[in-house]
């Protein structure tokens, strides 16, 4: 062994697959590194199941594959997953007392493909409840601390992915998106993360919140490493999600060194408001600015209904979860109420333990903007709107080739600071949420640092399939820029 294990954290996922290949480092020494790891931050709440046992199975598994010249792409990589997948070698909860110790019968078809390319889960990280969340503060849990400020939110709801990627406790995590969670939560731990085109990485066996809207996607230190890890993830799966675009699997690490001369970004008028704090609109026009000498060209554009994607999206998405979330009955899964008197008693006492107060909250707003007499105030107007704004994506992209600007209009807020306010929260996600409801491609690069010196993300916005191209722009602004490099104090 050649590699000195103190520092095998600081390796990318490119560089840690490279040396397990070549036998400079064990799998099994790299997951016991990892674990140790994971296991002495405990209180940074990023990790919700810890299994050393079933870790190690798979390292050793890895280290067979690899001697036996057998190797997968990630063969010995320790990964994370959102605790919204499923997986048959841990427990799976979503972030909710509804699932608390459910364990399924099989494995999220993500989590299979990683697992086919020889990655080694870690364990499952946290997040808010049935991803319903930008803090990680719905969490049934525990909250999420942010590396870079243990007194701050990590972003979410993929937080748990997000601060453990930062705080070098894997060196890559899934996420999943719905209107957000994987960009949001990269930008404030200064990580990447790429959110793929609608239907690109298979939903089976990824927990259900909206699901017109939910994509699973990779984040990492760097660009590189997502496009490992996506190429991983998608591919069609017709048998078992019948959303997932039947769109072969992809080498997205193929254009990475692609030139970006005269590539036309097109920056949105409406990223760029009043809402828009001075320190992350700092960081971001010097991102562009590098972009520019890169060879690219700045084009004004305009994405005018960016302000009703908030109310579109906080229809849509509880109505979907209205529905997605009655199957937590106490029948089939996870919690029961231990005293009831009736079946319909045993429901409401069921769901009223179980559910936490936002996921109660979306559950009544979206049985509310179904229900007959509202449908089509409410329900029936956001679906036209979610229209409008998708062709105003297609409108723009008629002068552009991506669309940039920021994840989000603050860094990371403190823990508590939003709790109490939900729609402040709500409004946050003001940046993140037109490309979900139009189920383009949306990533978060590390764009430098604002107030306290807190991460910021600049996002990138594709057309639909185009994650090469935003992987390719993120990796040259990573050959230009060291941010993603940076690390919190301590770590
Ligand atoms: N913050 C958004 C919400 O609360 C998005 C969450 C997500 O993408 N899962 O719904």
């Amino acid at each position: 062994m050649t590699q000195d294990t103190h520092s095998l954290h600081d390796l990318t996922v490119a560089q840690l697959a490279a040396q397990l290949r070549t036998r400079q480092v064990s799998a099994v020494e790299v997951a016991q590194h990892f674990l140790a790891r994971a296991q002495a931050q405990a209180s940074l709440g990023a990790f919700l199941a810890i299994d050393e046992e079933a870790t190690l199975t798979q390292a050793r598994q890895a280290d067979q594959r690899i001697a036996a010249g057998t190797a997968g792409a990630l063969e010995g990589v320790p990964i994370g997953h959102k605790d919204i997948f499923v997986d048959q070698a841990f427990a799976s909860t979503a972030g909710s007392r509804m699932l608390e110790g459910y364990r399924s019968p099989f494995d999220a078809t993500v989590v299979a493909r990683l697992a086919q390319q020889g990655a080694v889960t870690l364990g499952k990280l946290n997040c808010d409840e049935f991803a319903m969340g930008s803090s990680n503060e719905n969490s049934a849990f525990a909250p999420v601390h942010n590396p870079w400020d243990s007194q701050r939110i990590p972003g979410g709801s993929s937080g748990g992915s997000a601060a453990a990627v930062a705080a070098r406790l894997v060196p890559a995590a899934t996420g999943t998106d719905t209107g957000g969670s994987i960009r949001q939560p990269a930008s404030f731990c200064g990580i990447t993360g790429i959110k793929p085109t609608y239907g690109r990485a298979s939903r089976y066996g990824m927990i259900a919140f909206a699901s017109s809207l939910d994509q699973a996607g990779p984040m990492a230190r760097t660009a590189e490493d997502c496009a490992l890890l996506l190429s991983a993830m998608c591919g069609p799966d017709p048998d078992r999600d019948s959303t997932s675009l039947d769109t072969p699997a992809e080498d997205f690490s193929r254009s990475l060194q692609n030139s970006l001369k005269g590539l036309r970004i097109g920056i949105p008028t409406e990223f760029f408001g009043e809402g828009l704090a001075s320190d992350v609109r700092a960081a971001v026009d010097a991102a562009l600015k590098q972009y520019e000498q890169l060879g690219a060209q700045l084009v004004p554009i305009s994405l005018p209904r960016t302000e009703l994607s908030i109310p579109v999206y906080y229809i849509i998405a509880p109505a979907e979860a209205s529905s997605n979330l009655s199957r937590f009955d106490g029948v089939k899964f996870g919690h029961r109420a231990d005293k009831y008197t009736d079946l319909v008693d045993m429901y409401k006492k069921t769901r009223a333990e179980g559910f936490g107060d936002e996921v109660k909250r979306r559950i009544m707003i979206g049985t509310y903007v179904l229900s007959h007499g509202y449908y089509d105030a409410y329900y029936l107007q956001a679906q036209k709107i979610r229209r409008m704004i998708a062709d105003d994506f297609q409108q723009a992209f008629k002068s552009c080739d991506v669309i940039a600007g920021p994840v989000a209009p603050t860094v990371a807020w403190k823990l508590g600071e939003k709790s109490a306010d939900p729609v402040a929260n709500y409004l946050a996600d003001i940046f993140t949420l037109p490309a979900s409801l139009a189920g383009l491609p949306g990533m978060s690069v590390p764009a430098g640092f604002g107030q306290d010196g807190m991460p910021v993300g600049l996002q990138l916005i594709g057309n639909y399939l185009q994650e090469a191209r935003l992987l390719n722009m993120a990796h040259q602004l990573q050959q230009a820029t060291d941010f993603h490099t940076r690390k919190p104090r301590g770590v």
